[in-house]
């Protein structure tokens, strides 16, 4: 007999606040995040597996601008764009990672590639470049990921000299560009599957990576447990190992999905003042999706459920 199916997804979390954003912005948002989330959901509705559903519903929003990942990316400190991305199936444990790429159009199809085609986990910069062409993964050229807000994010950071998450932004500017995506789901054959994409943070140095690309801290997913997409200021969640976190909590304590999740979003990095987010999904089909930020991009649906998309706290 088939069983509950479900997903979730997010579009970044930060200082998302319902007074910097506009009518129409709000519109936008509202409508990718439920393409997306619908996008995805048609998957497990067609009885794919819970793999083709996050990476379909991750793929759209690395095609969307309004996102950091994919098209629409934050610029690093030599002015160009480096996509991290990674996915996970917790049905076998089988994992692809990908870090620093450029012009590739969707990382997360790379991840999946890496995990499916390759002898490896994870691959980086120039090497994983050349596994996609290898694939014949689709590449686009600088100007497709070229975005004038994130342009203009990055020359002011440049300028301050300053690190700064996509996030991050000042008062008084819109914050109109927020957003690593992420998505997790149940299928019908009980298994669960995540995946992350994201652009970084803008004005990023030295080859700085974060949690994204990283199993464990960004992306985890275990049939046992759960499966979990984070989003947020990566350093934390690398030091958190807050995805793994979620499912080693449930494993080892026997603790709820919700009840695991809020624990490490709002006790462990908060107590490390890592601020962001996450989706999560259990083998029961329980969705839990926590933020310590003022906002998260973020949408689920499952069969007994209608759809839900929110962008502020309630
Ligand atoms: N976690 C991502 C990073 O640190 C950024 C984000 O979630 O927006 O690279």
């Amino acid at each position: 007999m088939a069983g509950k199916i479900g997903i979730a997804i997010h579009g970044g979390a930060g200082t998302i606040l319902k007074s910097l954003m506009t009518p129409e912005k709000e519109a936008a948002y509202t409508k990718a995040l439920k393409e997306a989330l619908m996008a995805g959901w048609n998957q497990l509705n067609n009885n794919k597996s819970s793999i083709d559903a996050v990476t379909e519903a991750v793929e759209m929003l690395e095609n969307i601008s309004l996102f950091n990942s994919g098209k629409g990316s934050v610029f690093t400190n030599d002015g160009d764009n480096k996509m991290d991305a990674s996915i996970m199936n917790g049905k076998d444990l089988r994992a692809g990672c990908v870090s620093s790429v450029s012009n590739v159009k969707n990382p997360v199809i790379l991840a999946k590639k890496i995990m499916e085609e390759s002898e490896f986990v994870y691959l980086n910069g120039k090497g994983a470049e050349a596994f996609a062409k290898k694939m014949d993964l689709k590449f686009e050229n600088d100007e497709y990921f070229f975005d004038e807000f994130r342009h203009s994010q990055y020359l002011e950071a440049l300028d301050l000299d300053r690190v700064q998450l996509d996030h991050s932004v000042e008062p008084n500017r819109i914050n109109s560009h927020i957003g690593t995506v992420g998505a997790v789901a149940l299928d019908s054959e009980g298994n669960l599957a995540a995946a992350t994409s994201t652009g970084g943070m803008t004005n990023m140095k030295f080859g700085r990576i974060g949690d994204s690309p990283l199993i464990g801290s960004g992306t985890y997913a275990n049939n046992k447990t759960c499966a979990v997409s984070c989003t947020g200021h990566g350093e934390y969640f690398i030091r958190a190992v807050a995805a793994y976190d979620v499912s080693a909590l449930m494993e080892y304590q026997h603790l709820s999905l919700e009840k695991a999740s809020e624990i490490v979003v709002y006790k462990k990095l908060k107590d490390m003042n890592g601020e962001g987010g996450l989706i999560a999904i259990d083998k029961n089909c329980n969705i839990s999706m926590p933020f310590n930020s003022e906002g998260m991009y973020r949408a689920c649906i499952r069969s007994d459920t209608q759809a839900l998309i929110n962008i502020y706290r309630e």
